[in-house]
């Protein structure tokens, strides 16, 4: 998956969340936790490649289970320690560990995931390599742009219209 497809659909992955939880997160660190974490994967490892003798772009250690759990651990005991202090913030863990999974679910392809499941296959990891011209040829990734650029369009005109966030949010009390 690309940039658009990985950054459109995390971001409305978390705008669903927030929508069924009913709740209200400050929209701009919303967007900037979750896009942030949701190129994260690609942030790290592609410029990773040529330190390790291999091209630039390919899947590394970044794109493992291995790191997902881990950063999903580092999350949870941010999320546990923030949330005893009653703060807002501890949202913001949860969503960053979201955008992590969110993109290596995205990036699952059908002619194997041996760098998700690394180390089962060896320690090394495959040099795989980055080319826009990927994004031409392939049907999946194509589509994924287009939906993740749709979802991006649609959220920034909520944004504009103050409608992206809930309003104060009605605590009223049931009836009878
Ligand atoms: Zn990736």
């Amino acid at each position: 998956m690309f940039p658009l497809g990985h950054v459109g659909i995390a971001l409305g992955v978390g705008f669903l969340i927030m929508r069924y939880l009913k709740s209200s997160w400050d929209p701009k660190l919303f967007i900037v936790i979750l896009g942030v974490a949701s190129l994260t994967p690609d942030l790290i490892d592609k410029p990773m490649g040529p330190l390790f003798g291999l091209p630039f772009g390919g899947r590394l250690f970044a794109h493992t289970l291995v790191f997902a759990f881990i950063v999903m651990a580092v999350c949870l005991v941010l999320w546990l320690r923030w949330s005893k202090k009653g703060t807002a913030v501890s949202i913001w863990p949860l969503l960053f560990s979201l955008g992590v999974w969110v993109h290596l679910l995205l990036d699952l392809s059908l002619e194997g995931n041996a760098v998700l499941l690394w180390p089962a296959y060896g320690v090394a990891f495959p040099s795989g390599e980055f080319s826009w011209g990927h994004l031409t040829a392939s049907p999946v990734a194509i589509a994924g742009e287009v939906v993740g650029a749709i979802i991006l369009v649609y959220l920034l005109v909520l944004l504009l219209l103050g409608r992206f966030a809930l309003a104060e949010r009605e605590d009223r009390p049931e009836n009878g």
